[in-house]
């Protein structure tokens, strides 16, 4: 087999926004005066860690937020010297490397506190409560035990303690009783750090939900993901607050063919069609992320017109019915993007598979080619002149 050359279009592509996220980036360091920690887990929630990364410290971005210290690593090694914190760490992680590097570590537990101060390296730590997520961090039980060592430790001049956080567990319904009852949790556990003579440290708690409603919450950093890349945490959509999507998922389409009223569509022929009509076959599948519970329901836009998936999903490519359109081979088949330009969007995609559209864009890969744009819009708006 020959290695595909440049000059072939590619099949499928993830188009990457990079003014997108700048926009997107400066407009909630804009909007909310406290620093910004951009988190770009999950390889940038799909859009790629590196490119996400810069562009959010172009747009005014304070620090990074990262997971794995796999991660924290990947950034570090782009050569990124920004602020860094990574905050999930399985036993035995390499808690030595993030110091040596200067990334910050989020600590939920004694034990954890324990392996990173028997490393005799500068540190700095930020301890997280479990203020009523009940995933990571401290529960308040063992609070005063681990603030209690942690200024123990920060006394002997063996780590510092910047920050205290927590993470909401509802804070995408915004009148949800638990954000206000988490939030009163952080401020008592800061206090209990306090009286433990902790004084240094940074309070952040504030998700992008908690970025875009509530004030009250964004404490003395913000910590925003799904904002950045222009897709409203609250599932509707993000132009309503200024954000734009930064990814654009497209493939050209394999094959287009008549078929007469009566044809079984794809495996399990759970579409037949209606009349005769014309399909048109778009060469992407679960393998690069397409959930296949979308079959029969996500949109997909041909020629600026939405239609449906017909049948289901398959592994490498899914079948649309275009009527009597005419579709060609080779044509564009957008399958989410920016509403704003007519084409579907992450969240009828999540709607489709009953899930939410951080589940849509982080799970896109595959074969999907990801391109990374400067100005994906004034890119597009110069090819068509
Ligand atoms: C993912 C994550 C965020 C960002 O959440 P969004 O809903 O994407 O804004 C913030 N803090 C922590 C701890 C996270 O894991």
């Amino acid at each position: 087999m020959s290695a595909p050359t440049d000059q072939r279009p590619p099949m499928a592509v993830l188009d990457i926004d990079l003014a997108a996220i700048r926009h997107n980036v400066a407009l909630l360091r804009e909007r909310v005066d406290r620093p910004l920690i951009a988190v770009v887990k999950g390889d940038g929630y799909g859009h790629g860690i590196i490119e996400v990364t810069r562009a959010a410290l172009e747009a005014g971005a304070d620090g990074i937020g990262v997971t794995t210290i796999a991660e924290a690593r990947a950034v570090r090694s782009a050569g990124i010297d920004a602020p860094l914190v990574s905050w999930l760490h399985a036993p035995g992680a390499d808690f030595e490397w993030a110091l040596r590097h200067d990334v910050e570590v989020g600590i939920g537990a004694i034990e954890a506190l324990e392996d990173v101060a028997a490393l005799e390296l500068p540190a700095r730590l930020h301890l997280k409560i479990d203020t009523g997520l009940a995933r990571g961090g401290c529960p308040p039980h063992l609070w005063p035990q681990l603030v209690a060592r942690a200024a123990q430790l920060a006394r002997d001049g063996r780590l510092r303690i910047v920050g205290i956080w927590s993470h909401f567990a509802c804070a995408d319904e915004p009148a949800h009783p638990s954000v206000r009852h988490q939030l009163a949790r952080l401020h008592e556990a800061a206090d209990v750090a306090r009286a433990a003579g902790l004084r240094e440290f940074a309070l952040h708690i504030a998700n992008s939900a908690a970025t875009l409603t509530a004030p009250e919450s964004w404490c003395d950093a913000v910590r925003p993901g799904i904002a950045l890349y222009g897709l409203d945490p609250m599932a509707g959509d993000g132009a309503r607050f200024g954000l734009r999507p930064a990814m654009r998922a497209s493939a050209r389409i394999m094959l287009a063919k008549d078929v007469p009223a009566g044809t079984g569509v794809s495996y399990g022929h759970t579409y037949v069609t209606e009349r005769a009509t014309r399909l048109a076959v778009v060469p992407v599948g679960y393998a690069d992320g397409i959930p296949r519970i979308a079959s029969n329901k996500a949109p997909v836009m041909i020629g600026g017109k939405h239609y449906r998936i017909a049948g289901r999903v398959c592994m490498d490519q899914f079948v649309v019915d275009v009527g009597d359109d005419p579709v060609q081979a080779g044509d564009e088949a957008v399958l989410w993007g920016d509403p704003a330009y007519g084409e579907p969007s992450a969240q009828q995609w999540a709607d489709a598979a009953g899930t939410i559209h951080y589940e849509i864009v982080s799970r896109a890969g595959g074969r999907f080619l990801r391109r990374h744009h400067d100005d994906l819009r004034a890119d597009s708006d110069e090819e068509e002149e």
